[in-house]
């Protein structure tokens, strides 16, 4: 990553764009230039060989103005506390476009997923949960899943925070197994909402999906996914990437293939992927490709300024969180590239969590076509809602959306009278 790359000071930097833009005084919203309570913890874990290897683990709680804290937690080798606390801030300004009562957090420990056992992962787990447990809970804090954690890992918090707490307590992690209190619709929810989003952008813009070339970055569950139903919606992906490189066919890939080649078995790759027409490309190219839809769903930074004047897409809805640095973001405006933010694009994987939680808290079980049917009328109206607030102040859908959101935050915490 940029030595001169820091999330948390680039997610300032765009509250207070959108902060200048409402008009509003410092006062009214400098407490969410910084995080409530930020943790760190030491995660020791018994490695197969015998061994005690000690992990950093971290969790942030941005904001509690609007609910309890909400956000997932990643397992990845580049965490630090600077992009935890940017991926809380985050958190608190998508529940907040979305409307959906939670404030913002996040956590994550600096790992290598990929290359520890099963056993290894559930170890590093169950400790980090424990040392989590004073400040999570189903009212208090409810992480869930992010980069490399999935319903697998949120079970093991469940179970090690319901051992330690003395009863089931289903509602302290969301993106559960659906065996285990999770909820139908959560593990394609985030790809969902991509779907969604696009389908309303497409209108605006006067683009049929019908035969639209997309290019993703990303097949986890959010890129692999949303890859897919833009895929059945009757878009050409003509690319897709993972760690391991990309791959390129000018006819459109078979995505229904290539999700279930990746989803066999674990840590399968894209590079072992094989079919007639289909090129290696690499992740750089794949951010150039003259498309009309680039969805970055991979980590933060991706389109930076170096690379940002290369982007040929039309339209960018952002997968990831902070994928756009705001250098990027002023490039690609330049172009005229219109970029979906991804405080909207990607909040349907949170929308559906919210619905997995009340789900457990009033031990219910909703069913499918319900659960899509309420998140399509949350993204639908979030978009306009979005739209709206850009047009009218004349700027950018990112800035739309963090005025909506902040405007929601600044409303809340006045009402609580906690500001002054
Ligand atoms: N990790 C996801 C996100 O960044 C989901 C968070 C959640 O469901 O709480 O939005």
């Amino acid at each position: 990553m940029d030595k001169n790359y820091n999330p948390h000071e680039e997610i300032i930097k765009i509250i207070d764009r959108a902060a200048a833009l409402l008009g509003l005084e410092e006062k009214d919203y400098i407490q969410l230039k910084y995080p409530e309570r930020e943790l760190k913890v030491s995660v020791p874990v018994r490695m197969d060989d015998g061994s005690i290897q000690v992990f950093e683990g971290y969790r942030v709680q941005h904001s509690g103005i609007r609910g309890p804290y909400k956000g997932g937690i990643r397992y990845h080798q580049k965490v630090d506390m600077d992009e935890v606390k940017a991926l809380a801030a985050a958190m608190t300004f998508k529940c907040a476009v979305v409307d959906i009562p939670y404030g913002g957090g996040k956590g994550g420990v600096t790992v290598d997923a990929t290359k520890l056992s099963k056993g290894e992962l559930e170890r590093l787990t169950r400790k980090y949960t424990a040392l989590l447990y004073p400040i999570v809970g189903p009212h208090v804090d409810i992480p869930a899943p992010d980069v490399n954690t999935n319903e697998e890992v949120m079970a093991w918090f469940m179970d090690t925070y319901s051992l330690v707490n003395g009863q089931l307590t289903l509602g302290v992690v969301t993106g559960k197994p659906v065996p285990l209190g999770g909820s139908l619709g959560r593990r394609e929810a985030t790809g969902r909402g991509i779907l969604l989003v696009a389908r309303e952008i497409a209108k605006k813009m006067g683009l049929s999906l019908q035969g639209a070339t997309v290019a993703v970055q990303g097949a986890g569950s959010v890129g692999g996914t949303a890859a897919l139903l833009l895929h059945r919606e009757g878009c050409k992906v003509v690319a897709i990437s993972d760690v391991s490189g990309a791959i390129y066919s000018e006819k459109g890939l078979d995505m229904e293939a290539i999700i279930t080649f990746l989803r066999a078995e674990r840590g399968r790759l894209l590079k072992d992927y094989t079919a007639p027409d289909v090129a290696r490309i690499s992740n750089e190219q794949l951010l150039q490709l003259e498309v009309d839809i680039l969805i970055p769903a991979a980590l933060e930074n991706a389109i930076h300024e170096r690379n940002a004047p290369h982007v040929q897409a039309k339209i960018i809805l952002e997968g990831a969180n902070g994928p756009t640095t705001s250098a990027a973001d002023a490039v690609l405006e330049e172009k005229g590239v219109t970029v979906v933010p991804d405080i909207l694009t990607n909040a349907g994987g949170v929308v559906v969590s919210y619905f997995e939680w009340l789900q457990n808290l009033q031990a219910e079980k909703w069913d499918e076509d319900e659960i899509n049917r309420k998140l399509e009328h949350i993204m639908v109206r979030s978009f306009h809602d979005v739209w709206n607030m850009a047009e009218k102040a004349e700027t950018s859908l990112r800035m739309g959306a963090y005025m909506l959101a902040l405007d929601r935050l600044v409303t809340a915490s006045k009402l609580r009278g906690i500001t002054f």
